[in-house]
């Protein structure tokens, strides 16, 4: 990877869709992190292993088999271990369940175990150096403080916490405003054990995309890359 961008922000940001637009914009590929978390959830739920058990998470991460498409269309797919047959599991395509509330709501159980979290920026830093591309964008948290802190590009996507409810109850028919804004301050103050998104590290670009519509967002991203 001669390029690489490192983007942090929370839910509701627009950190996930806008570096995708970006990376497109850009010809780059785009690791959404946040992918893994929610598919090792998944796996947890799926295998019967405690979430909240940080050696049984990190085995069953040493064991499975995890892929996710760089470009075009997101697709993710992971292969359980299967302790009686002595192998993986067929490939499940778990694109859409992980975006489940379900998970939502359980992937911090995960996300909160530091082993784990080391096991997973060093998957995050080899699919990136194994992608073969010429520029990647890496979004999700304590990317551009941990996982790639040398990144040419490090952005902090912010918005304030009423307009990344707006955004999420766009996103989810059905959803009351206030419901989503409860989420998102729940899942703050799980996540803020993981990063301060206020304050960005040094040498991080602040972007708040608190009065940006997504074009705007999206520009400002790759007006940073373009310097
Ligand atoms: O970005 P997304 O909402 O998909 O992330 C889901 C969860 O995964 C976050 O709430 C957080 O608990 C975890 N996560 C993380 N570190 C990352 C990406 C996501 O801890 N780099």
């Amino acid at each position: 990877v001669t390029v690489l961008v490192a983007i942090d922000g929370p839910a509701g940001s627009g950190k996930s869709s806008v570096s995708r637009a970006a990376a497109d914009r850009l010809g780059f590929g785009i690791l959404d992190t946040g992918a893994a978390y929610r598919a090792l959830a998944w796996a947890a739920l799926r295998t019967g292993t405690d979430l909240d058990d940080s050696q049984a998470i990190t085995d069953l991460l040493a064991a499975w088999a995890y892929e996710i498409t760089l470009r075009g269309e997101q697709r993710v797919t992971v292969r359980l271990p299967d302790p009686e047959a002595g192998r993986l599991s067929e490939t499940v395509d778990v694109t859409a369940e992980i975006r489940d509330p379900g998970i939502s709501a359980q992937v911090s159980r995960v996300s909160k175990h530091p082993a784990v979290r080391v096991s997973l920026n060093a998957m995050f830093r080899r699919i990136v150096a194994e992608s073969g591309l010429p520029g990647v964008v890496i979004e999700g948290r304590d990317i551009t403080t941990v996982v790639a802190p040398d990144a040419p590009v490090r952005i902090l996507m912010t918005a304030s916490p009423e307009v990344r409810a707006q955004r999420r109850a766009g996103e989810l028919p059905g959803a009351s405003r206030e419901d989503v804004l409860a989420d998102i301050l729940a899942r703050d103050a799980k996540d803020a054990l993981v990063v301060d998104f206020v304050n960005p590290a040094p040498g991080v670009s602040l972007v708040d995309t608190s009065d940006f519509d997504f074009e705007q967002s999206v520009q400002a991203v790759i007006d940073i890359v373009r310097g």
